[in-house]
């Protein structure tokens, strides 16, 4: 294993034995643990994660460039390597933040006369909402029918964040964020060309 891969390995959280045995017998490794802990700590922050944009690469280079290399590791794409090696990991990150815990996760309440059970948990993100219902129930909507989520703000504006035909695992995003558009309610609509909201209201969290 080369000093490149060890290093693109340890970046990535990859420490099996082999990893570990080069990290053992190489005194140049061990010397670069702290910086490359330092390195998985500032690219942990949220800023970092959350928002991984196109200079990250840059940013990285510039990073790993504050530790002088030997000049045998001195070789051509050596940081570039290991900045594609973290932004792979970034990238994975990008993933473990939809992973995260909601921010928050609340019950959708059926109305009457209708037999569902449904939750929805939401992240609040930069670009809105990130919702995902969990609907258990609900019967499919008809041929000419489709279920429309909306969020509605206490002075009565609405947006869709979206539709869908039956229960289930629905994700969704809207582009406001909660704290404006408190009620989440989902109605079903015909499939008549109006956009509006004309259909029976089915789940409501209420205003
Ligand atoms: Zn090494």
């Amino acid at each position: 294993m080369t000093c490149d891969d060890f290093q693109g390995r340890y970046l990535a959280g990859d420490l099996d034995p082999e990893t570990s045995a080069h990290l053992a017998g190489c005194t140049w490794c061990r010397s670069r643990i702290d910086d490359l802990d330092q390195l998985v700590k500032q690219l942990s922050t949220d800023a970092m994660w959350t928002a991984p944009t196109p200079e990250l690469e840059d940013h990285i280079v510039a990073a790993l460039a504050g530790a002088a290399a030997p000049q045998s590791l001195r070789k051509p794409g050596w940081m570039l390597s290991v900045a594609a090696a973290l932004i792979a990991v970034i990238a994975g990150s990008f993933m473990l933040i939809e992973n995260r815990q909601p921010d928050w996760e609340i019950a959708l309440p059926a109305t009457e006369g209708v037999s569902a059970t449904a939750t929805v948990a939401g992240w609040n993100t930069a670009a809105g909402t990130r919702m995902v219902f969990s609907i258990d129930g609900l019967s499919p909507a008809g041929d000419n029918e489709f279920y429309e989520i909306w969020l509605t703000a206490a002075d009565g504006r609405h947006v869709s964040a979206g539709t869908f035909r039956a229960a289930g695992t629905i994700e969704t995003s809207a582009g406001v964020s909660r704290r404006d558009f408190p009620r989440i309610w989902i109605t079903l609509e015909r499939n008549d060309g109006d956009e509006g909201i004309s259909g029976p209201t089915v789940l409501d969290t209420g205003r």
